[in-house]
């Protein structure tokens, strides 16, 4: 059973279902609004029949302003009456949010034992009315828009739902175990998946990106922590933010933000497997030859674990700070490209001179030369250019976003390699994934209130597809299986080791 998440979610049920306890068990108590417990706070408990239009007026508010705010909201009330339902179906469809609703078909004898066992049981032939109704209501909801879900019973089975209760057991807990709903994000409904590109000859890996280094007094420490626990967690390598201020985006612009190809250099003489590399270096900050430099003596100290992500740069305030040219960005994928051109004719056997496309070299004597094939990946999804220096000169393309996004510009590569002749298979497509991860939902979402800065917590949530580690596996599952070859992972919130361990079942593939 799989709810949209965010989502409004009417829960359906007589009372005594076990509405308000499946609630509890997969909702923050924030996200449930409850007619019973609004009744208690303007009335004086939870059956005070004459406090319910007080109650459904802040009930109302409530689903219109997390509806609003593109929040879930689990609405429980009994569910059956079909003009408050139309209203909040309303608000929740203007706000793109989806409508579930989710009945209880638990049998009757256990909701009327339930009802029994209250301090105030609803009259008996209220019960059984709402029972009734609960069997009818169905097509109802269905005609009206909601994606339908059933808890309880038997009830898997539509066929099962017109019938009475069968069973005639009271034992409470056979008959009503719930089974747990995974949350997942709203599917979108979009392009066709492309056919599957080969991820290269090492399959599916993650490997873990850092972008923020909270290091506070000790970062070689610090930087060590981090590189034996994403080790252990079986994390493919880590790759490196490369910036000269803190991006806002990451931290603040005092926070450190070390060069990465020193950094990488320290990182080098741990005793690990991971590859090292960036993610990404612009093309702008050094001259194309000292990158190679760079990144060949990585390659080297490193046993060939070294890897070279490029970019475009897009940051000017960096630029200016440290003294370095910020082009147009016409200009700075020029760079891009001839960097790209640089770094294969230096990296290449022999010290010939180079002449080629954009690049002439008199010699490439670049000593000490990498342990293997260095592998390059061309930062950046610009589909005109970008993929097209990856297409030309890259082992691999790095791009953000969704499995849509994500497949669309799989095509878009594919067309570059075709066009210049380029394997289809020899250009690997890699994402960055900035994803918030949390424990349990309340963990999650005390991250995205956090972390969101400014931006509305749902909107946050949604762009780094706030969740638990399940979800996010499978979300990873998804982009593998589009033909992405290695996801690079970034948290947000890292601040130490302890984080590299408590997403370590997102590291081994
Ligand atoms: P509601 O009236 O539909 O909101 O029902 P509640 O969630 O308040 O549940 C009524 C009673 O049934 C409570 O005492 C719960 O503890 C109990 N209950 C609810 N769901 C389950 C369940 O899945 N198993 C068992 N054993 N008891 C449950
Ligand atoms: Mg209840």
């Amino acid at each position: 059973m799989q709810i949209p998440d965010p989502a409004l979610v009417l829960l359906v049920g007589a009372a005594g279902s076990g509405k308000s306890t499946w609630a509890a068990e997969h909702y923050r108590p924030t996200e449930v609004v409850s007619s019973d417990a609004l009744r208690a706070l303007v009335g004086s408990g939870t059956a005070d029949l004459d406090a319910s239009n007080d109650a459904f007026e802040i009930l109302d508010r409530v689903v219109t302003g997390r509806s609003r705010r593109g929040l879930t909201v689990v609405v429980d009330t009994l569910g059956l009456d079909a003009q408050r339902r139309a209203a909040w179906a309303a608000l929740a469809r203007s706000a793109g949010l989806p409508t579930v609703a989710v009945v209880f078909d638990t049998p009757a004898a256990v909701c009327r034992a339930r009802n029994a066992a209250r301090d105030r049981p609803v009259p008996a032939s209220v019960l059984g009315t709402q029972l009734q109704r609960v069997r009818d209501v169905r097509t109802e909801l269905e005609a009206e828009g909601w994606e339908v879900h059933v808890v309880g019973g038997e009830a898997s089975e539509p066929s099962s739902l017109g019938s009475p209760a069968s069973s005639s057991s009271t034992g409470s807990s056979a008959a009503t175990t719930t089974p747990l709903p995974t949350m997942v994000k709203a599917a979108k409904t979009g392009a066709q998946p492309s056919p599957v590109l080969p991820s290269g000859a090492h399959g599916p890996r993650v490997m873990l990106q850092i972008s923020r280094f909270p290091w506070g007094e000790h970062p070689l420490d610090w930087l060590r922590g981090i590189a034996l626990a994403a080790d252990e967690a079986g994390f493919a390598g880590l790759a490196l933010m490369d910036h000269l201020i803190q991006i806002p985006q990451v931290g603040r612009a005092w926070d450190p933000i070390p060069e990465p190809w020193v950094t990488l250099g320290a990182l080098a003489a741990l005793p690990t497997d991971l590859l090292l590399g960036t993610l990404c270096t612009p093309a702008t900050y050094r001259p194309a030859g000292i990158i190679a430099k760079a990144a060949a003596t990585l390659d080297v100290l490193s046993g060939g674990r070294a890897f070279c992500g490029v970019g475009a740069g897009w940051w000017e305030r960096e630029h200016s700070a440290f003294g370095v040219g910020f082009p147009s960005t016409t200009g700075r994928v020029d760079e891009l490209d001839a960097a790209a051109e640089t770094l294969r004719a230096l990296w290449a056997p022999g010290t010939k001179a180079y002449n080629g496309e954009r690049v002439s070299l008199p010699e490439t004597t670049c000593y000490p030369r990498p342990v293997g094939s260095l592998p390059l990946i061309i930062g950046g999804g610009g589909e005109q250019r970008t993929l097209r220096i990856a297409a030309t000169w890259g082992d691999a393309c790095n791009v953000q976003g969704d499995l849509d996004v994500v497949r669309h510009k799989i095509d878009v590569l594919r067309r570059h390699c075709d066009e210049v002749g380029r394997p289809r298979d020899e250009v690997e497509v890699t994402v960055l994934d900035v994803a918030v991860v949390g424990s349990d939902r309340d963990d999650t979402w005390t991250r995205v209130e956090r972390l969101r800065g400014r931006t509305k917590a749902a909107v946050y949530a949604a762009r780094h597809h706030a969740g638990e580690v399940a979800a996010h596996r499978e979300r990873h599952d998804r982009l593998f299986e589009a033909g992405v070859g290695t996801v690079f992972l970034a948290l947000p919130d890292l601040a130490g080791a302890r984080d590299v361990e408590r997403v370590a079942a997102l590291a081994r593939r």
